[in-house]
């Protein structure tokens, strides 16, 4: 049995374990709506530039810096920093074995009652929950970068976690100003990195193959609504990134092909804004300036391809009772602004013509990932003729 009870009151104080891109944005989100938060890294230089970090991004927030600094402690003594503390969000880097040691740690230098979360964005929470002794209190908190803008939190559910924690953890996400995403299962990817991959792997199929360039589909893409195209994005969160993520579905028997366009491109270290040059060039390195992108491209390529392939992601998360469709909708809006949801969009365009898409993508290409799920077919057959067709936008 747990002995964590649901109140969010319960937690005043939180550990964040990992200064880096993520852990100096989620200490500065908890020191921001008043709890007392200790920063824990190994490195003192990643707590000194962590520390400059908050206090430049408080100021753009119009923050008040000297009260929330107060708020902060950096240490890198980690046992101290561990001891007394109501949540431990851990933010080091993506590596399982490195993870189980700090929850091993977190576990023996914690109260039973201290709630134990991960920032991981592709390792299962219950491999991480394994080590302790009490697997019920480990919990995913997945938040996005940068962490004071991004509302969304993907909030995950090991195979153990109880349900107090789980509520717990959605209430500390709603009270910190987040919009809290519930992954019920604790699959691959969880929501938003499972469906990047089915969006994104079709973009980079067209390049792959030749039959598109990346402007191109760009520009297709935005005529959708949406505010940059896939490889504007890729850019901006670090093509590296993405490929890693690839990886880490390939490694847990998710069906993933990578992209050679996406190798290439990491093999040669330009991994987009931050490096100064991935699809597109940038000013100097970290310096972000918005793509002049040609909108006289934009009908070469059919978006509602990489459309379809997201749907069909989406309703296998929903078939596996991984999350709502409601949840799936919101993640894709609130943590990759999304113009609307997956399903929003094909109820939209139509489900039938969603599933016409994939299967003739499916018969192209071979890929399971266009394989129209059988959900998804009978979500065609009932919504009646041609559903509310979006025609041509
Ligand atoms: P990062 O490399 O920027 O930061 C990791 C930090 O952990 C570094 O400061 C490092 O010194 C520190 N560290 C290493 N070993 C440690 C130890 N034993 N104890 C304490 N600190 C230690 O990494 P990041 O991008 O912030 O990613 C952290 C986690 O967040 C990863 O699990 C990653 O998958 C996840 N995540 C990253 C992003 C992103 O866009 N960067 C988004 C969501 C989730």
């Amino acid at each position: 049995m747990s002995m964590v009870d649901s109140s969010v009151e319960r937690v005043e104080t939180v550990t964040v374990i990992g200064a880096g891109s993520m852990g100096h944005g989620i200490a500065q989100v908890f020191a921001m709506h008043g709890y007392d938060v200790t920063l824990v890294d190994v490195d003192e230089d990643q707590l000194v530039t962590a520390n400059e970090r908050i206090a430049t991004s408080l100021d753009q927030l119009g923050e008040d810096r000297l009260a929330v600094l107060d708020r902060l402690t950096t240490t890198t003594d980690q046992a101290a920093g561990l001891s007394g503390a109501d949540l431990v969000v851990e933010a080091v880097p993506e590596r399982i074995e490195l993870k189980r040691e700090i929850f091993e740690a977190a576990d023996r230098l914690t109260p039973p009652t201290t709630i134990l979360a991960t920032n991981t964005s592709t390792l299962p929470v219950t491999e991480i929950a394994d080590v302790t002794d009490d697997p019920e209190r480990v919990v995913g908190m997945h938040f996005s970068n940068p962490v004071p803008l991004m509302e969304i939190v993907e909030v995950i559910r090991g195979e153990a976690t109880s349900d107090e924690v789980l509520e717990t953890a959605i209430a500390l996400s709603k009270d910190v100003g987040k919009t809290p995403v519930v992954v019920e299962k604790d699959v691959p990817g969880f929501i938003l990195n499972r469906i990047n991959y089915a969006f994104w792997s079709e973009a980079l199929r067209v390049v792959d193959d030749g039959t598109h360039d990346f402007e191109a589909v760009d520009a297709a893409n935005r005529r959708l609504g949406f505010p940059m195209g896939p490889f504007e994005v890729l850019d901006f969160a670090g093509i590296d990134v993405f490929y890693m993520v690839c990886q880490a579905l390939d490694d847990r028997d998710v069906p993933v092909v990578i992209s050679e366009t996406l190798e290439a491109r990491v093999e040669a270290a330009a991994y987009g804004m931050k490096s100064g040059e991935g699809f597109y060039d940038y000013p100097a390195p970290g310096e972000y300036e918005r793509v002049d992108i040609s909108m006289e491209r934009s009908q070469e390529y059919d978006p509602w391809q990489m459309i379809a392939s997201a749907v069909n992601a989406a309703t296998w998360l929903v078939d596996e009772d991984v999350a709502t469709e409601e949840a799936i909708d919101t993640a894709m809006l609130t943590g990759m602004n999304w113009p609307q949801g997956p399903f929003a969009f094909a109820g939209e365009y139509g489900y039938d013509r969603i599933v016409d898409v994939l299967q003739r993508l499916y018969d192209e290409t071979g890929r399971e990932q266009y394989r129209p799920h059988d959900r998804l077919i009978e979500m065609a057959e009932s919504e009646g003729p041609d559903g509310v067709a979006g025609d041509d936008i």
